[in-house]
This record gives structure tokens, C-alpha cells and sequence, in this order.
């Protein structure tokens, strides 16, 4: 089970040590990862104040070159080096205000494999998509042009853009089944057998009911994993259903 946070361009020095602060006395379960993904300049500063505790802490982009002129950019190499396991690429934010295509997505994709990072690929398809019916098909063309050839340890976020922010989630079935598509897709291209994360408006009162659903092996959180009571309400949660599920098997 992984639980991915992607504080997006949000919390500043102080309240990222507030955050800290509050996680610092909670216990952790090492057989959830946890991957916090906060701003860039903060990922040094926030590795220090919590690498007592089994949490990663990630990029939430790189480019696809590792070094250069590229005013204002991140090289998965730099992440690397500052102790960064993984990294978030094609986010639907940036896909959309960066004009970040799949053939982008899948050079930096690559870009992160050779700096031995594990990319989580956020795929997603529009409001429109899923009302006309066309969802899988626009996710099938997304992962079979964001992904490389071949990766040793890839994992997919399944977040659908009218889901991001907005309350709104995708039923249980049409996460089950799209879930299942990836998963089918990738085996069936790659012969491998990936995690796939949901991502999209997930809080500490429907958590239960999303990691109930068939497939889903984790979860992407942004706005809920802002706040350290709500993200650890999060965890606890994901936690009991572990133990859950454990006993029942
Ligand atoms: C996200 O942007 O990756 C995300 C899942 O956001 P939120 O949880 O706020 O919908």
C-alpha cells in the first residue's frame, strides 16, 4: 500500500515544520511507503526534520535532461542526489498549464529511470471523456505514449482531471474497472505487474471506501495531506484497512 502527498506549490519553512512537528510523534507502519512531495526548495528542509521517520520524500516534476541550460528547471539527477525515491511527472496540472505532452511525459519518465528514481505517472481523462465513454480509450493512448520501452519499476496515479480538487469521485465500478485496465494494459505490454495509486479528491472520510475498491493499491492526496491531522487521519485509516484485510486473509 502507498500513500503518495503531493503538497503541490503550497506550505512555506514554517508550517512545513509545524507539519513535522505533528507527524513526529505518530507511529508508522513500514509496510505502507509514504512519499511526501513538497515544493522543491523545500524537499532538503523537510528531509531533515522528518528522516527519523519512515516517510520518502519526492519531486513533483523533473526535466528530461539531467543537466544544462534549462533556466528554472529540476533534473531527476539533482533529486537523486538530495535523496529524493521518487517522482511525480505528467500531473494533469502540469500537462495542462505547462503544455507538458505524452512524448514530454515520457522523456522525463526516462530521464527519472536512468537516475534510478521510481516515477509515478499520473494519467487522467477530462469530464467530457468519461460522459461520451471514451475513458479507458484516452487512458490506454496516454500510458502507451508516456511510457518508455521498457522500466524495471514503474507506478501509474489514476486521476481523473474532473476529480482533482473538486469533491467529485469517480463511482466504485469505474475505478475498479479502471484500475483493472492499467493494470491488464501494462502486463499485457510490459509483462509486469505495477501498483496503481487513485488520486482525486481524497480526504479522511471517504478513504475507507476508496481503498475498498478492487486494484487500488494506494492513493495520491493533495489538498487533504496539507494539514498533518487530516493526513494522519489518512494513514491511520489506510492502517486499519491493511490490518483489515490481513486478518480476513
Ligand atoms: C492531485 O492533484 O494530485 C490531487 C489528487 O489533488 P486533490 O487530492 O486535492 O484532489
Amino acid at each position: 500500500m502507498f500513500i503518495a502527498a503531493n503538497w503541490k506549490m503550497n506550505l512555506d519553512k514554517f508550517s512545513i515544520e509545524e507539519f513535522s512537528n505533528i507527524i513526529q510523534s505518530h507511529i508508522f507502519n513500514e509496510q505502507i511507503k509514504t512519499c511526501i512531495f513538497p515544493p522543491n526548495v523545500y524537499i532538503s528542509h523537510l528531509k531533515k526534520l522528518i528522516g527519523n521517520l519512515p516517510i520518502f520524500v519526492g519531486g513533483q516534476n523533473c526535466h528530461f535532461e539531467t543537466q544544462g541550460a534549462f533556466t528554472g528547471e529540476v533534473s531527476s539527477s539533482s533529486l537523486k542526489d538530495i535523496g529524493c525515491k521518487y517522482v511525480i511527472l505528467g500531473h494533469s496540472e502540469r500537462r495542462t498549464h505547462n503544455n507538458e505532452s505524452n512524448l514530454y511525459v515520457q522523456k522525463c519518465v526516462s530521464s527519472a529511470i536512468n537516475s534510478n528514481l521510481i516515477p509515478i505517472i499520473c494519467v487522467g481523462e477530462s469530464l467530457k471523456d468519461r460522459e461520451k465513454g471514451r475513458a479507458l480509450d484516452f487512458i490506454s493512448n496516454q500510458i502507451n505514449k508516456s511510457l518508455p520501452m521498457s522500466f524495471k519499476n514503474i507506478i501509474i496515479a489514476y486521476e481523473p482531471i474532473w476529480s482533482i480538487g473538486t469533491g467529485k469521485i469517480p463511482s466504485k465500478i469505474e475505478i475498479t474497472e479502471m484500475h483493472q485496465h492499467i493494470k491488464e494494459m501494462i502486463f499485457s505490454n510490459y509483462n509486469k505487474n505495477i501498483e496503481v495509486l487513485y488520486g482525486g479528491s481524497v480526504n479522511s472520510l471517504n478513504v475507507c471506501d476508496i481503498l475498498l475498491i478492487d486494484n487500488v493499491d494506494g492513493l495520491l492526496i493533495g489538498g487533504a495531506s496539507l494539514n498533518a491531522k487530516d493526513f494522519l487521519a489518512i494513514y491511520s485509516s489506510t492502517v486499519k484497512h491493511l490490518s483489515n484485510y490481513s486478518f480476513k486473509n
